[in-house]
């Protein structure tokens, strides 16, 4: 048996006060003339356009954000409806003070008995709170990966980002058969300079001294980081040795023209470094880690020549 409704007014009372009391915003869309059947009157507090300014379709595609109109209009061709039961998508409309709203649509495509539509209806939900929420969640880990390839007392690249950077580096060195060069240095005596001038303007130093090589890249793809300790590295890709070598005298004289104070130093008044440089076409046979290696060797011996210098190979690989 039927069911009559005792009195119609009554009922459609109640759903309209059911539909027009949540946040959500109901809306009805004939299909054919583009026309607004319905929409609710929540949309004045949502955007700030008057209710009865909404009309048609084109009073709604005019506020969808320029970022997202593509994106809505694609959902929403016939193409994409044809198949479609009920759709949900997320996008931005226009506010009347400029400013824009995320909301999610859920959308319910009606059909005629022949399948063809004749409507579209469907419930328009505020989710700015939860995007900001998301966007800010996005923002902080990127920070967060900044930071972890960040060294933490004086900003430049660290140990971590060295070795991706590196490896990056080597695979392509090697792709391409390309010469690639690394310069290592360390700070002489260093442990004398922190027994002499304290910790605190030890980290003073060794900011100002990571600052001064960070400056002495000059091309966009040589990367500069702090290995460890007062240890510091430079990765230079498609560089050959005899520009290496001469990349290593300019760290030097940089630190030089500092004239950072060190009287204990046995070397000298001032503070100097100590630089291992070498290059490599790396072969699919040779491994990065000894590359490294053997340019903290370099090093090693540029300390025990006497420090404040350089040490290449003699018997280098030519590159
Ligand atoms: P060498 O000439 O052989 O390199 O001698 P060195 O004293 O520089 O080297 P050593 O490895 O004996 O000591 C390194 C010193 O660097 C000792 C350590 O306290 C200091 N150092 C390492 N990291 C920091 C830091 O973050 N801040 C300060 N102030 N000192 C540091
Ligand atoms: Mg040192
Ligand atoms: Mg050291």
């Amino acid at each position: 048996m039927k069911y009559i409704p005792k009195n119609i007014d009554a009922e459609i009372s109640l759903y309209k006060s059911i539909l027009e009391s949540t946040k959500a915003v109901p809306w009805k869309v004939d299909w054919v003339t583009k026309g607004l059947l319905y929409l609710g009157p929540q949309i004045e507090d949502l955007l700030g356009w008057p209710h009865d300014s909404w009309a048609t379709v084109e009073d709604w595609t005019s506020k969808i954000h320029a970022r997202d109109k593509k994106r809505v209009l694609d959902f929403y061709s016939a193409e994409s409806l044809a198949m479609a039961q009920d759709h949900q998508i997320d996008y931005r409309l226009h506010k009347m003070d400029s400013d824009y709203v995320w909301v999610h649509e859920v959308v319910h495509v009606v059909r005629e008995a022949g399948g063809q539509i004749a409507s579209l209806m469907g419930f328009m939900f505020d989710i700015s709170e939860a995007k900001k929420t998301e966007q800010d969640v996005l923002k902080l880990q990127k920070q967060l990966q900044e930071f972890s390839f960040k060294d933490g007392l004086t900003g430049v690249s660290n140990r971590r980002m060295f070795d991706t950077v590196m490896e990056d580096e080597w695979l392509q060195a090697q792709r391409n058969h390309q010469p690639l060069s690394l310069i290592m240095l360390d700070i002489d005596q260093f442990k004398q300079y922190n027994d002499c001038y304290g910790h605190v303007q030890g980290d003073d130093t060794l900011k100002r001294i990571a600052a001064v090589l960070n400056n002495a890249c000059t091309r966009s793809r040589d990367f500069f980081a702090r290995y460890g300790g007062e240890e510091f590295a430079l990765i230079l890709p498609e560089t050959d040795s005899k520009s290496a070598i001469k990349m290593a005298e300019r760290c030097r004289n940089l630190i030089f023209k500092e004239q950072v104070a060190h009287a204990q130093s046995t070397v000298s008044q001032i503070l100097t470094i100590s630089i291992g440089v070498d290059t490599i076409i790396p072969h699919h046979e040779d491994d990065s880690l000894n590359f490294i290696e053997q340019v903290d060797k370099l090093l090693y011996q540029a300390k025990e020549d006497g420090r404040n210098r350089i040490a290449m190979k003699v018997t280098s690989r030519k590159a």
